[in-house]
């Protein structure tokens, strides 16, 4: 599955430790890029989610991270429980990257505003 990271600014909810592997989302053009908060999304090609540009001008969807820190409590039988975060993009920059906890009913990598996006 192709997806794309942004890399820095948040700290591990189990140990404090800054993230380093990076948080894998999924929207804009997926072709594995790399971006960090500020970055503006690329839309480029034929393989975007959603397929084009929305208009919306806030923007949240979820991405993933494992803790690098193998001592963190979140890693059990040397497997790193999956982190849940919240991506926010306004205006199609990456503005904010937050610890999100899942209510349980939520996709993997889900549009949650606006919510028109939603199953995207
Ligand atoms: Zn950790």
């Amino acid at each position: 599955m192709s997806f794309n990271t942004i890399y820095g600014e948040l700290d591990c909810p189990h140990c404090k430790s800054r993230i380093l592997s990076g948080v894998g989302f999924r929207f804009g053009q997926l072709n594995q890029r790399q971006y960090k908060k500020g970055d503006e999304l690329a839309w480029e090609g034929d393989q975007c989610r959603p397929p084009s540009r929305p208009d919306a001008r806030v923007i949240k969807t979820l991405g993933h991270f494992n803790c690098d820190n193998i001592k963190c409590s979140s890693w059990q039988d040397c497997f790193p429980d999956i982190q849940t975060v919240l991506i926010t993009i306004e205006n199609n920059r990456i503005t904010d990257v937050e610890i999100y906890k899942p209510s349980g009913d939520e996709e993997e990598f889900a549009i949650l505003e606006p919510a028109e996006l939603r199953g995207a």
